[in-house]
């Protein structure tokens, strides 16, 4: 596919003779956005200012709804109706947008510009390598798949990332039921050729497993008599558990769904090496055992990692040695001015409380005192919990309502103690920063950035004018905006059959048959149109009425 090619082709040939793209209005401010996935397209759906000119560069010159791939792979969706063509998204815009189909290959952070190919094959002779530059670049490229340099992943599992992945797959089920009906083909083989191996028990391989269970038993075994009681599926799963991310109650409603239907769940088990035929698993306890399992097909859905060129951005702007590319929380690539960096392939640099702690008190203290009142420190809270948002999840954990009650309880306000000083307020802080976590890889989170990020770039000049913001505690002087802040609306988990787990914020779980029909209208409402959403609510009635399509 076109990502594969981009992975393979660290370092362009051209670079130094391949022309510069000239800007359509010299007057304007160029924003280059790079990908068109969730966080990219949001971003774009959202930019309303026109003294902009937009120029968006991705190997994919369409818009995928990712949550809807697992039900590609089984037919019960069709692939064209979870995607949108980016040009129809921002064709009706009043701002200036550009699209070019090309992979961007190298990011020169000091001279404002990005090296990109084009991924199309044709016979350019040499015109498909180009140079933009920008004066604002947002990185939306989303991530990589991570086999964590597994022996044989690359060469024979299948990934679940794009619409080409979820197709191929679709035609390797298939297959794996026609090879196994062949006449020659001996028992023992068929058993191999039936197997169907999940690695990875997170969201994606969950629901692969269940929409593949559904789609043998409620379609093939009609269709294929003769090998259905040679099926197998396997879930392999490292750790302890299945859908850790999710409430224990949906864990364990998934591992006892499973289980009662005949999808093997094997946790504790660590995939090491896979052949053609094979995959090997060692157990993660009693001795660290390794054993071999045939199997027909495989989906490696175990996390993500960062692309190469991202890599090579990161030690050119001193990230060097982090795992992710790292962003403030006003979602700018920290080292580097100018450049944004939002969805699966950044991470916030959330700042730690006890980091920041001395001059959030010198801040509050405003008479220099040495002391804070409570007033004074009423004063900072807002800006204190707008800006570190594990203050809010401790406050919870301890159910208290606000920061007063915490520094009441911790200097004894109660007993006539009318101010404190910064030891109690380090006290009162102490644990707050245990609370810190990072936002999950989820479309959710990447909508959220680009929508945040479009206001900003819609609110530009006013924010200019008036460079005061909320807070500065890092003596930078320049925030103008809130900070990025991540609200999020629960999770779904469909596990087939009909059934959906869903977790709502406030911890709220529901399961069964009703939060389906909620999974149903949440997604059908969530397209990106209207074309979507009848070809999508369209697939859903045609599987009700007569099954999901089998041929290839
Ligand atoms: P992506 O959406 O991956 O977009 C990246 C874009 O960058 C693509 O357009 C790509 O073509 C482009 N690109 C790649 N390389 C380059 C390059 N070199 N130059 C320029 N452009 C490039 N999240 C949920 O919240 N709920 C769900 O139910 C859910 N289900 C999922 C199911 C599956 C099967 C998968 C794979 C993911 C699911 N996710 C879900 C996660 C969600 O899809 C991601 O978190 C989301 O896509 C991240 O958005 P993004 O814009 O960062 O990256
Ligand atoms: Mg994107
Ligand atoms: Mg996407
Ligand atoms: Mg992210
Ligand atoms: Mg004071």
């Amino acid at each position: 596919g076109y990502v594969a090619y981009a992975e393979a082709t660290p370092e362009p040939k051209l670079i130094s003779s391949a022309p510069v793209i000239d800007r359509v209005d010299n007057k304007k401010q160029k924003i280059v956005v790079l990908g068109t996935g969730w966080a990219g397209t949001s971003f774009l759906r959202n930019l309303k200012n026109p003294n902009y000119e937009v120029q968006i560069i991705s190997p994919r010159n369409y818009f995928a709804f990712t949550p809807l791939l697992p039900s590609v792979t089984c037919g019960t969706v069709e692939a064209r109706s979870i995607v949108e063509p980016i040009r129809n998204i921002v064709r009706k815009k009043n701002v200036d947008v550009q699209f070019t189909e090309a992979a961007c290959l190298k990011i020169d952070a000091q001279n404002n510009k990005i090296y990109c190919h084009s991924n199309l094959e044709n016979n350019l002779d040499g015109q498909e390598e180009f140079v933009v530059d920008y004066d604002y670049l947002i990185i939306a490229v989303g991530a990589n798949v991570n086999t964590f340099n597994t022996p044989g992943v690359m060469e024979n599992c299948h990934f679940l990332k794009e619409v080409e992945d979820a197709q191929k797959i679709r035609r390797t089920v298939i297959d794996c039921f026609e090879k196994a009906s062949l006449p020659t083909v001996s028992d023992e083989e068929k058993k191999r050729i039936l197997h169907f191996a999940v690695v990875g028990g997170g969201p994606t391989g969950v629901e692969f497993a269940a929409e593949l269970h559904d789609f043998v038993n409620e379609d093939l075994v009609k269709l294929y008599p003769g090998v259905k009681d040679l099926v197998r599926i396997t879930i392999l799963e490292a750790g302890d558990h299945i859908l850790n991310m999710f409430d224990k109650r949906i864990t364990s409603f998934a591992e006892e769904k499973f289980q009662r239907e005949g999808i093997d769940l094997k946790t504790g088990s660590m995939v090491v090496k896979v052949t053609d035929k094979e995959i090997f698993t060692k157990e993660m306890k009693n001795g660290g055992e390794v054993s071999a399992t045939p199997y027909g097909m495989a989906l490696w859905s175990t996390g993500i990692g960062t692309r190469p060129f991202i890599k090579d951005f990161m030690t050119q702007v001193g990230q060097g040695s982090r795992r992710a590319l790292a962003t403030d929380e006003w979602l700018r690539v920290e080292g580097c001015d100018k450049v944004y960096a939002i969805g699966d392939c950044a991470t916030i640099n959330q700042r730690k409380v006890m980091e920041d702690i001395a001059a959030i008190f010198r801040k509050a203290d405003k008479d220099n005192s040495g002391t804070l009142t409570i007033d004074e420190y009423e004063e900072v809270i807002k800006d204190i919990c707008e800006r570190y948002p594990q203050v809010e999840l401790y406050l919870k954990s301890k159910q208290m309502k606000n920061l007063v009650d915490l520094m009441k309880e911790t200097a004894d306000v109660s007993k006539g103690n009318v101010e404190f000083n910064i030891e109690d307020f380090k006290t009162a802080l102490s644990k707050v920063d245990s609370q810190m976590k990072n936002l999950p890889a989820t479309a959710q989170v990447a909508a959220q950035q680009g929508v945040y990020l479009a206001k900003c770039f819609n609110r530009m000049e006013e924010a200019e004018k008036n460079p005061e913001g909320p807070l500065r505690f890092r003596g930078e002087g320049r925030h103008r905006f809130r900070p990025f802040r991540y609200k999020h609306l629960g999770q779904f988990a469909p596990l087939g059959g009909e059934q959906t787990a869903a977790q709502l914020p406030g911890d709220w779980v529901s399961i069964g048959h009703s939060s389906q029909w909620l999974w149903y209208s949440v997604y059908a409402s969530k397209q990106v149109s209207w074309r979507n959403r009848s070809l999508v609510v369209t697939d859903w009635a045609r599987r009700f009425i007569w099954g999901r399509d089998s041929s290839r």
